[in-house]
């Protein structure tokens, strides 16, 4: 696969396909910008080297509409600043408008076209919508790997028709990660799974009991394994109908001699809406009454052993109610565990992300990903069909 610095791009309309899904408050103001961080240095690079720079991206689901609510505008405005140079925004994204406005562009310049998805054919990989942008550049660039896992018109149906087309350094930054996790030569690698469900996550488990050494069970989805092994849950969220798949996982972690850690004791409340009256028990001792909605403190301390001598981590879900604060403390305290440990540290889903960002820890991580259904895929196993459409260029 290539990238942008292999292809000359000097005095060339270079179309970048960005991932500016950015959460926003209700007046458009965004709260987080951390993905139009991560997108400046592809555009640096591109104004740097005297290109015209043409920025495309998603926001939200407009279901194929235009809607103001989900206008890029804001993002052209936050992307000015952080660029230090203007950036012009354009209220649509293909037709006779946006390529007058391209035309009359000069070196270096920077363009934002409107939300991709105000129509349809960029869900359903239209072949019309993708010729309609590819009469708008001459090199494409893919750096919206928080897209890669769907075959969307932007990412799929136009790199193939493309005659140049390539990935920007955001995307490679990601691939460089997740192939240094999943080919792992420095051990013990340690993949450390969390969230809500087994469900969700089950192809993910399955991929890496073949290469973990060591696996670390948090979240809703510990009860589930628990279950499996014939303990009494009380009313935690358990997936009943893959009670035999997690005993299966566990058989396979015992075969291939991968040390796998469940939690030992939790914080149970009657509900997550009772913040007042929990309590700490072991997991033989969960009251009937009672969920788990976090890990306990000696399960914080047996992970924290566990994750000792790790090389190298991948960490996916938090390890309970991290939303709120009574049920936060054990993602916090495998958060700053992570964060303290000098081995590759990589974060995926936008959960576990927004965890270690209010654990303070971001910048003690190596690298926190972008996607969140992306990175899963790719822990799955799957070749994401927008790197492979790529790579087949
Ligand atoms: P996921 O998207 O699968 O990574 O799941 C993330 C969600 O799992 C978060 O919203 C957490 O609140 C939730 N979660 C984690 N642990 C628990 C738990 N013990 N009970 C209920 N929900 C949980």
């Amino acid at each position: 696969m290539k990238y942008i610095n292999e292809v000359d791009i000097a005095q060339k309309r270079v179309f970048i396909r960005c991932d500016f899904n950015v959460p926003m408050d209700e007046n458009q103001n965004i709260t987080d910008d951390n993905r139009i961080r991560q997108a400046l240095v592809t555009i640096k690079y591109t104004i740097d080297n005297k290109a015209k720079v043409i920025l495309a991206s998603h926001l939200g689901r407009p279901n194929g509409k235009k809607n103001p609510k989900y206008s890029l505008a804001p993002v052209a405005k936050r992307l000015s600043t952080l660029l230090d140079r203007k950036v012009d925004f354009i209220d649509d994204c293909i037709g006779e408008k946006v390529k007058d406005k391209i035309n009359a562009m000069h070196v270096s310049d920077v363009l934002l076209l409107e939300n991709l998805r105000f129509y349809e054919g960029e869900k359903k990989n239209s072949v019309a919508f993708a010729e309609k942008l590819l009469e708008l550049f001459d090199v494409y660039v893919n750096d919206a790997f928080g897209v890669c896992h769907r075959k969307h018109a932007s990412v799929y149906a136009l790199p193939e028709i493309a005659h140049i087309a390539v990935g920007g350094f955001l995307l490679k930054k990601e691939i460089e990660y997740f192939n240094k996790v999943l080919n792992a030569k420095e051990k013990p690698f340690v993949a450390v799974i969390g969230g809500a469900k087994v469900s969700g996550k089950l192809e993910c488990l399955k991929n890496l009991i073949n290469k973990a050494d060591k696996m670390i069970i948090g979240g809703a989805q510990a009860f589930t394994f628990l279950k499996a092994l014939g303990y009494n849950v009380g009313k935690s969220l358990v997936e009943n109908e893959l009670l035999t798949s997690a005993g299966k996982i566990m058989k396979l972690a015992k075969e291939k001699n991968v040390k796998f850690y469940l939690p030992v004791d939790f914080i149970c409340s009657k509900d997550i809406s009772d913040t007042l009256n929990y309590v700490t028990t072991t997991y033989q001792e969960i009251p009937d009454s009672m969920m788990g909605l976090d890990i306990g403190p000696a399960t914080s301390e047996l992970f924290k052993e566990a994750l000792a001598d790790a090389k190298i981590i991948m960490w996916n879900g938090p390890m309970g109610v991290f939303e709120v604060d009574a049920f936060a403390a054990g993602t916090k305290s495998i958060a700053k565990a992570i964060g303290q440990l000098q081995a590759v540290s990589v974060v995926g889903g936008g959960d576990t992300a927004d965890a270690v960002k209010a654990a303070g820890e971001s910048e003690n991580m190596s690298y926190i990903s972008t996607g969140g259904g992306a990175s899963l895929e790719i822990l799955e196993g799957k070749t994401l069909p927008a790197i492979a459409v790529l790579e087949a260029k």
